[in-house]
């Protein structure tokens, strides 16, 4: 650095501390000027340290300047502060959602079927014949969301189902959890995919009895028709994401981690940040695929933005880190288990513990250039054997390079082992990482699906939350949308309630010993959430200097039935202390 610039900003920083004293000696001559807004009559829960709770709280220039009795924020009111009633109604920060794909998932909700509420196989082909109507030949028809655990025949979809109706058409349909899909014969031609074609490294082509694709391909074998699928156009990639927006606002989410994105969705952010549309919190992860030559590009571009918790717009928008899949999925059978999976939930799946989908080697040294890098990590791991893996790759770059607030995470989480459990314990206390991002709404919407592949013992296990507590590890909630809903309540209700959609293996196969109560499953949803966004100095909880980002709703989560958690209605969201959603106004 030059010596002039050096000397220069010396000078202005005297300057300014001068200017800055002559500031704060006038303000506390005079009265801070009043707040734009006030909300009164409420019962604010702050999650603040001490769990306090307001009736009322002031704002101005989009930050929280008091809290605290009615009679305490209203006589801070000036002439032009506008008074928001809440009729007793309860308030709570903004609420965040450490894992949501609301970029693509919003695509999807646009320009996709929509397969998430088929409750049969039926019931699936006539929705893709319906839409396949209004296609020219040729065209692909895109769904999203089957399950086969929500389906009455208990079956994947398959091309033979697809084909009476698709026979001009490729059809490509993504399971729910992302981690496998169905296409139709069209499409599996294309791909060229037959039944002489090998399983490809890290994937499953889904196979008959004779041996013959069925059309279903899991993990890399996907990749042959997806990477065949135009992908959205940039127009369609910025009306995706709004989509998102104004559905989270809705359900009271201001913050979201979205995870795995490339180029063309930060551009998007990019662009509705300068137009002044981006009112949420975003902070997203690079994809960095599963070499070292993807992690390094990943890397670059990360390193085109400014560090977290450095951000853009205020906030708004951070490059948060890399995102890397070690294992697949519990729905598909393809996440890495140290045991052997299940089906059914009492057959046993013979042979099949699932694999890594990046080589665990790589994984070491992919980790090692974004750690060395000070870039953190998000890792995709749901198998047990997966998940050690991680936490030990994790324990090992930071005993090379020690680097606090890294915070890497375990996205997922599903089934950490007693060692995996230890490890995280170790890593938050010493380097503040080790974090699982944990979706408690998957024991609900997969829930069934899952506890068939999980089996009955290992089911006791999923989601380990109260152990989480009583051991001090602390975790972000997160729905994995649009692997489950987007509402942030659905999370808050399966963290207390751990219960299935359907009940196929009973009410509570995965019981419910690892409960928690409705503070903590609102803590992993606000302050413990924010730090996994590095925006804990800025939002999640209500503090004066914070962001007014508060969500107000129809009941009092803390004393409310929490069976009924799912059911909370959020009536008003504020961003940044303007009114984004209204339930009046709709
Ligand atoms: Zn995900």
């Amino acid at each position: 650095m030059p010596a002039e610039f050096d000397g220069c900003l010396r000078l202005r920083r005297a300057s300014f501390s001068l200017a800055a004293a002559a500031f704060f000696m006038a303000g506390a001559a005079r009265a801070a000027p009043p707040p734009e807004l006030i909300l009164f009559h409420g019962r604010i829960l702050t999650v603040d340290a001490q769990d306090s709770i307001a009736e009322g709280v002031a704002i101005r220039d989009g930050k929280i300047v008091a809290l605290g009795t009615d009679r305490e924020v209203l006589r801070l009111a000036g002439p032009a502060t506008r008074r928001i009633d809440l009729h007793g109604r309860t308030a709570t920060p903004g609420l965040i959602d450490s894992h949501a794909h609301i970029a693509d998932g919003g695509v999807g909700e646009l320009y996709h079927v929509d397969l998430s509420d088929a409750s049969s196989v039926a019931e699936v082909v006539r929705r893709v014949r319906l839409r396949i109507a209004a296609l020219k030949p040729g065209e692909w028809l895109l769904g999203d969301g089957w399950d086969e655990g929500k389906l009455s025949e208990r079956r994947y979809v398959t091309a033979a189902d697809l084909d009476p109706v698709s026979a001009h058409n490729p059809v490509w349909l993504t399971h729910t959890t992302g981690h496998y899909g169905a296409a139709n014969s069209a499409a599996l031609k294309l791909a060229k995919i037959s039944a002489a074609s090998e399983d490809p490294p890290a994937g499953t082509i889904d196979r008959d009895a004779a041996r013959a694709p069925t059309g279903v391909l899991k993990e890399s074998a996907q990749d042959a028709v997806v990477n065949l699928i135009p992908p959205p156009t940039a127009r369609q990639q910025r009306d995706g994401i709004l989509k998102s927006i104004e559905d989270l606002h809705r359900e009271g989410v201001t913050a979201v981690k979205d995870p795995a994105i490339g180029q063309p969705v930060w551009d998007a952010y990019r662009e509705l940040l300068r137009e002044g549309k981006l009112s949420e919190h975003v902070c997203v992860l690079w994809y960095a695929g599963s070499t070292l030559a993807s992690a390094q590009a990943a890397l670059a571009s990360i390193q085109r933005s400014p560090r977290p918790p450095q951000s853009l717009g205020e906030g708004r928008l951070l490059s948060c880190g890399a995102k890397i899949f070690m294992d697949g999925s519990g729905g598909a059978r393809t996440a890495w288990m140290t045991e052997v999976w299940h089906k059914n939930s009492t057959d046993i799946d013979q042979g099949n513990f699932g694999y890594p989908s990046t080589d665990p080697g790589v994984y070491r040294q992919m980790v090692e250039l974004f750690h060395r890098a000070g870039v953190h990590v998000g890792t995709h791991a749901v198998g047990d054997r997966a998940i050690d893996w991680v936490v030990d790759t994790y324990a090992q770059v930071l005993g090379e390079t020690p680097t606090t607030g890294l915070r890497h995470s375990i996205i997922h989480a599903n089934i950490p082992s007693d060692h995996a459990l230890k490890t995280m314990a170790e890593l938050q206390t010493r380097y503040d990482a080790g974090y699982p991002e944990a979706q408690a709404p998957f024991m609900w919407w997969i829930g069934d699906t899952y506890a068939g592949n999980f089996g009955p013992e290992r089911a006791l296990r999923l989601v380990p939350l109260n152990t989480y507590l009583k051991m001090g590890i602390r975790w972000g909630g997160g729905s994995d949308y649009p692997v489950t809903p987007l509402a942030a309540r659905y999370g808050l209700w399966a963290s207390v309630q751990r219960e299935t959609l359907k009940g196929t293996y009973g009410a509570h196969p995965f019981g419910t010993a690892e409960s928690v109560d409705i503070h903590s499953a609102l803590r992993s949803y606000t302050v413990w959430g924010a730090r996994q966004l590095f925006l804990e100095d800025r939002i999640g909880s209500l503090e004066i200097g914070k962001d007014a980002d508060i969500a107000v709703w129809d009941r009092d989560m803390y004393t409310m039935p929490s069976a009924q958690l799912r059911n909370l209605k959020c009536t008003m969201t504020l961003f940044k202390g303007k009114v984004v959603y209204d339930s009046k106004r709709p």
